[in-house]
């Protein structure tokens, strides 16, 4: 399980700018998709070995209408909660206020692994402006700055290193059997998902199996589909109760982004009744930076007439038009219809997101493109595009080498992509392009 990190602190500490930093890594993938929302309060990142989840309570300020701090904010108390270990960020050049008191006093009585991170120190000569934390009684400031990336490194460790329980957990950890897919159904409160379990796992018959490491009472549940093994990993939202499902009062993005992460599949549900709702598309949005195989379903197709129907296929292909490559479907998982492609698709995406692309074929297909279309000269330049090799799993990652290849045009780039989708029949996976130029 990935930790999870909060940051906390009053306004303009320097929190979001933080939180982009420790995040950085992760955004290679989203830039690529237009239309992502990018109101994120929660990102991944990693460093070294380590992954984890960043909750930035920027947008959630604690009461800052009244300047008060004596209840938290009700969001950035569930984010505390959440958390594993958290970074209360204060402003070295302001030194400390009233609030950061009352965040501190907070922290203490909470008992939770926390680290007193002191930001904007670019350039400080001495410690002498830190003296002054120490009153909060959080042991000593660590300098940073966001801003200018200072220290940033080594402030993760730090925080890393008060979770004892991470480098132990990984010895502990069983091989993977790759054979199996992990399956999260992601979706927000009342789209269906204990709905679709149970109906899979009561009337479809699904063989349970055996399964090393799984025990009877763990939210896993293996089973057997027309010959591929499935795991359903514990998912967001849900809890199991005997044999069945059921739905969970409290919606956690924490939870959702860990189903995710631990999934090698996600069946995002939507609710045909709702539309694309806001909260739909920030899980769209999680489930594209973790870079994980996607299908998607529309539920409660039933309770459409035709004309919801064409509506609501509008508003999907406009706004989740960033998960374009994803399957989709639409199903009604109370009457039991058009379950079956469900399955189809998501061992295919599955299969899509672990494709092996030989350098030759690659090649190949690049070269016939261009001859097909040549990229457009962009004033005194041509881009040349030469070959291109496999550089990533899991999302498929296709680097191409070449000259002036940063003239390459996004239409260019989404033409080559569906090209190399269709040589590789690459379907419910992101597909990332590189370009290396050479001088
Ligand atoms: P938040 O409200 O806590 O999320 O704070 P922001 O990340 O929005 O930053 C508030 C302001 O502080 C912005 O103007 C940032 O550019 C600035 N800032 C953030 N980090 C640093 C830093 O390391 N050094 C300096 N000098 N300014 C910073
Ligand atoms: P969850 O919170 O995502 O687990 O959602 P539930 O499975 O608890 O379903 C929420 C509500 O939607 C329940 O009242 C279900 O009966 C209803 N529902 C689920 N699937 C369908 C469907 O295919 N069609 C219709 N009309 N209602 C459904």
């Amino acid at each position: 399980m990935k930790p999870v990190i909060a940051l906390v602190g009053r306004p303009n500490v320097g929190k979001s700018t933080l939180f982009n930093r420790m995040t950085k890594s992760r955004d290679a993938i989203v830039a690529d998709f237009a239309g992502l929302t990018r109101d994120r309060h929660y990102g991944q990142g990693r460093q070294g070995k380590h992954e984890y989840i960043v909750i930035d309570t920027g947008g959630f300020e604690p009461d800052a209408t009244s300047g008060i701090f004596k209840e938290m904010a009700k969001q950035t108390r569930q984010a505390v909660a959440e958390a594993d270990v958290v970074l209360f960020v204060v402003d070295v050049r302001l030194g400390l206020s009233a609030q950061d008191h009352e965040i501190a006093g907070y922290l203490r009585r909470l008992g939770k692994p926390a680290m007193l991170v002191g930001n904007k120190a670019e350039g400080m000569k001495d410690g002498g402006q830190l003296a002054e934390f120490y009153e909060l009684g959080l042991g000593e400031v660590f300098p940073v700055s966001a801003a200018h990336g200072q220290g940033i490194r080594t402030m993760i460790d730090m925080a890393l290193e008060k979770l004892p329980w991470l480098n132990q957990d990984e010895d502990a950890e069983p091989e993977e059997d790759e054979s199996v897919i992990k399956l999260a159904v992601a979706g927000r409160p009342n789209v269906g998902k204990s709905t679709l379990i149970n109906t899979w796992l009561g009337e479809e018959r699904l063989v349970a199996f055996d399964m090393a490491g799984t025990t009877r009472d763990a939210i896993a549940v293996p089973f057997e589909k027309s010959g591929q093994k499935f795991q359903l990993i514990d998912t967001a939202g849900l809890r199991r109760k005997g044999r069945v499902f059921e739905a969970i009062e409290k919606f956690s993005v924490v939870k959702t982004l860990q189903a995710i992460e631990g999934a090698n599949v996600v069946l995002l549900l939507l609710d045909a009744t709702q539309g694309v709702t806001d909260q739909d598309a920030h899980i769209a949005g999680y489930i594209l930076e973790s870079g994980r195989a996607v299908v998607l379903a529309v539920n409660k197709w039933d309770a459409l007439d035709d004309y919801g129907r064409q509506m609501l296929e509008r508003s999907i292909e406009l706004r989740l038009s960033f998960l374009k490559f994803a399957p989709l479907h639409f199903i009604s998982a109370k009457k039991r219809q058009g379950l079956g492609p469900l399955w189809t698709s998501m061992t295919q995406a599955h299969k899509s997101a672990l494709c092996k692309m030989p350098t030759p074929v690659l090649t190949r297909v690049l070269l016939e493109s261009v001859q097909y279309q040549t990229p457009k000269k962009i004033g005194p330049y041509r881009p040349k595009l030469r070959y291109a090799h496999q550089g990533g799993m899991n999302p498929p990652v296709i680097v191409i080498h070449g000259n002036s290849l940063e003239h390459i045009t996004d239409a260019y780039k989404r033409f080559l992509e569906g090209r190399f989708r269709k040589e590789f029949n690459l379907i419910g996976t992101p597909l990332r392009i590189e370009f290396k130029t050479s001088h």
